[in-house]
């Protein structure tokens, strides 16, 4: 029988493909290996599934030969590839597609280029190819050897010492502060005092400074208790047998001691600190760890302190990396080199060797769904992955998923509390709510900086304390209006209205050492406006009074053109400005508080750098009051900001979505968390037309479990989940009514396949999404939901072969299992 692989190709279907192994690769061609395949006459990159010795189902002379095998080991660990599978089964996505993600792009590059080069036969070793980078670094590291006492002296001495104090330094660095490093580190690696080693450099942001070694705290109560659950865990996952239950069958039975946590702790009360202990104890047991957190760029300290406590031994992930630091990461973790990787959501495809633990940090956040390509949830697929693993996972927030807690509630998760900040002198804020139905405008005139927010600003910046504005809508103002018909200016390509943005801050000076925010803002908007705005609504200055320079941007597509001299509908030259946006905010706070220095922190002015050089600016006192927006409520530990200022909470309550109030919680309960740590009292202030709102109420009383319940309450009344299961058929074409027919067809075909005639499956739609129309494309959707999952998935796959050669070609089918953007 001849020896046959199924190799995943990158096309965007789901099975794989069958190719015969030839004799000569026989013993090497194994799953997770990549090979090059002969697919529709071109030479693609594949990577074997499985290998078997049996008699092919289609007819044999139609199988190709494998054209080579690309590396000796494979690239992906048992583990990964078979975790990638089960990940592709889950999400009905493409198994090649599932493939590239945990494959770094410098690999596919490297093969391209060896296939130029006409190098294609037998094995190629890419770990021998091309080595990239190249420029290497000597590094000193102290080893565990002790001298013997007073044999050292001057420079020798002092070398040692550093190196036992900090941990492993470049040579370089040693040399710029002992001028005589060089003969110190020869004397000391002759007495085998200190390990010499040349390597590559990381080129990397995160480790552009030297991080000194900490000393771990003495954790308190709670957190030496949630560190000693998780050891526990980590202690059977790792003992002799534990294995057994691993790999293999999805319905293995649970392991006995409990392996997945939620680490429920408010803002500041130590989760870090217990992350930290869970890695030590999982490297301890020889195995790796992965550390997941939203947007690793706006966490430098986070990175700095995992440095802290391991030293550079540590793959940070994030998509500034360029291709060839990506590929060093990747590989030092896939030779066992570098045994943690940290990461924003595509780190869960890393390599980790022996991976025994996956941290969740801020699990409630958003960006762990991936919206493109394949749909995948990072945290569900963490749990996943730990489970197939064998590891310990741990999910954490301060104000956890509905979804995790209802998984707490089946018992599948076991909740750890850290009811207090970490500090004790350090106390949750005190929340105030502003009306503004009873609050009129402050004095700046602009109805969403009310008076107590005005009057709190005072006090913050008299008392030299800083403060955080939060909006969480860029731009000057969100809307231009018709002043004579009303018509609101929206985008060409999609249904939404086009922000107007002033932008003139763009091309300011930099921000090191910039002036105080007077001399670069703009005029205030309109010196007030002299009527007073329409009921509801919030007027901005008519167009004559517009300042130059301005923009028209939309913020789904790339659509930025100018502001119309007129009316595209009735021709009037009235165009209002309505809203507000952060750079108006900026603009108004700067105008009305003359002395203070005020900066903004949005998408619009923060890359990557840029937002880390805004935030440390914040940390050094430098800035005052700084406004923006989600970017602001990340984990920055500010200790001197004691006012935190939601302008307005209503803004995304509204939204069309069933997780609408869940979110604007979240966000309100994150933002507030700004405000007072260490000794200083925090101060929060909330701007609402809608106090009563029990995502409002719930933040204002810091009652974060009062929340959860409610709201669980509240998703099972009204059938959503995680009393339900749901999956989303996105459906777009450039023409609507071919979007619509197969929207449709879609829906029929749900309502008749078996599951949707017994009614476990419930067909929502078709329907129009609520933004109907983006980029160009008419977008329907049909939902689908039910209490369980085996009957969605039978659904959905009577749907799939219908959408693989029963739809209008023009029409973009996308199935989104476990929704999370219902825009
Ligand atoms: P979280 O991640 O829950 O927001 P952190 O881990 O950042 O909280 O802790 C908040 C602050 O408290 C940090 O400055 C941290 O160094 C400090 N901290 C944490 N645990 C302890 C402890 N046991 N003793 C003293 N300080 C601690
Ligand atoms: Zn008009
Ligand atoms: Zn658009």
């Amino acid at each position: 029988m001849p020896l046959l692989a199924d190799v995943a190709v990158p096309v965007p279907l789901s099975q794989a493909f069958t190719y015969e192994v030839p004799a000569a690769l026989a013993g090497e061609v194994r799953p997770g290996a990549r090979v090059l395949c002969e697919f529709h006459r071109r030479k693609l990159l594949g990577v074997v599934l499985s290998v078997s010795e049996r008699s092919a189902a289609i007819d044999p002379s139609k199988i190709k030969p494998l054209a080579a095998l690309v590396d000796a080991r494979p690239a992906l660990p048992a583990e990964l590839l078979s975790f990638l599978q089960e990940l592709a089964a889950y999400y009905f996505a493409p198994i090649g597609e599932v493939l590239r993600l945990a494959l770094p792009a410098l690999e596919r590059e490297q093969v391209r280029a060896l296939k130029a080069q006409g190098e294609l036969d037998g094995v190629l070793d890419l770990g021998r190819a091309k080595q990239v980078g190249g420029r290497r670094v000597a590094y000193a590291r102290a080893t565990d050897a002790v001298e013997e006492p007073g044999t050292l002296r001057g420079q020798a001495a002092a070398v040692l010492a550093l190196l036992r104090a900090n941990g492993e330094q470049p040579v370089a660095r040693l040399e710029e502060r002992f001028g005589n490093a060089r003969s110190a580190l020869k004397k000391l690696a002759e007495r085998s005092l200190v390990a010499l080693d040349e390597r590559e450099p990381p080129r990397d942001p995160f480790f552009r400074l030297a991080e000194a070694r900490d000393v771990p705290p003495e954790l308190n109560a709670a957190q030496a208790e949630a560190a000693a659950r998780i050891d526990a865990a980590l202690a059977a996952a790792s003992a002799p047998g534990a294995g057994e239950h691993r790999a293999g069958a999805p319905h293995e039975p649970r392991p006995a001691a409990p392996s997945a946590f939620l680490l429920f702790g408010v803002t500041g009360s130590g989760k870090t600190e217990v992350y930290l202990r869970a890695i030590k104890s999982c490297l301890d047991r020889g195995r790796g760890a992965l550390v997941m957190v939203p947007e690793i760029a706006l966490t430098p300290q986070l990175v700095a302190r995992f440095r802290a406590r391991f030293g550079d031994a540590l793959a940070v992930l994030h998509s500034g990396l360029s291709d060839a630091d990506r590929h060093g990461m990747w590989s030092s973790l896939h030779g066992g080199k570098v045994r943690v990787a940290i990461g924003a959501r595509s780190a869960l495809f890393a390599p980790v060797p022996e991976l025994g633990l996956i941290l969740v940090d801020e699990e409630h956040d958003g960006s762990f769904k991936q919206e493109e390509g394949v749909r995948y949830h990072a945290r569900d697929m963490a749990l996943l992955r730990a489970h197939r693993a064998g590891a310990v996972c741990v999910l954490g927030s301060a104000t956890p998923s509905i979804e995790s807690v209802a998984l707490v509630r089946r018992g599948k998760l076991t909740e750890l509390r850290l009811p207090d900040r970490a500090h004790r002198e350090a106390s949750l804020p005190e929340v105030t709510l502003v009306d503004l139905r009873r609050f009129g405008a402050g004095p700046s005139g602009d109805p969403l900086i009310s008076l107590p927010l005005h009057r709190a600003l005072e006090k913050t910046l008299a008392a030299k304390e800083q403060a955080i504005l939060f909006l969480n809508r860029r731009g000057f103002a969100p809307s231009v209006v018709c002043g004579s018909c009303g018509t609101l200016t929206t985008c060409e390509a999609c249904s939404v209205a086009l922000t107007y943005h002033r932008g003139r801050r763009r091309d300011a000076p930099p921000l090191a050492g910039a002036p105080a925010a007077p001399a670069l803002a703009a005029p205030a908007p309109a010196g007030a406006p002299a009527a007073p705005p329409p009921a509801g609504a919030l007027a901005a200055p008519p167009m004559d009074e517009r300042p130059q320079g301005g923009r028209l941007r939309c913020h789904y597509c790339d659509y930025a053109g100018p502001l119309p001299d007129r009316c595209a509908a009735c021709g009037s030259r009235t165009l209002l400005l309505e809203g507000l946006g952060t750079e108006r905010l900026e603009a108004t706070i700067a105008a009305s508080f003359p002395e203070a220095r005020v900066a903004r922190l949005d998408r619009d002015v923060a890359g990557k750098d840029r937002s880390q050089a805004i935030l440390a600016r914040m940390r050094e006192g430098k800035i005052d009051i700084l406004v923006g927006t989600q970017m602001v409520t990340k984990g920055h530990d500010l200790p001197n900001v004691t006012l935190v200022g939601v302008v307005n909470a209503d803004a995304a309550l509204g939204l069309p979505d069933f997780r609408a109030a869940e979110r604007g919680f979240q966000l309100l309960v994150q933002v507030a968390g700004r405000a007072g740590r260490r000794d200083r009292p925090g101060r929060v202030l909330i701007q609402t037309r809608n106090p009563e709102h029990p995502a409002i109420a719930f933040a204002a009383a810091h009652n974060v479990p009062g929340f959860l319940d409610r709201e669980i309450r509240d998703r099972e009344e009204v059938g959503y989940p995680p009393a339900t299961r749901l999956a989303l058929l996105r459906v777009d074409a450039v023409d609507e009514s071919v979007g619509r027919g197969a929207a449709a067809k879609l829906a029929a075909h749900a309502r008749t396949c078996p599951e949707g005639l017994a009614r476990r499956v419930e067909v929502l739609g078709p329907s129009a999404a609520p933004i109907a129309r983006l980029r160009g494309r008419y977008r329907f959707r049909v939902l689908l939901r039910a209490r369980e999952r085996g009957p969605l998935r039978g659904t959905l796959a009577a749907l799939a072969g219908l959408m693989r050669d029963g739809l209008d070609r023009n029409a973009r089918v996308i199935i989104d299992v476990d929704p999370v953007a219902m825009l």
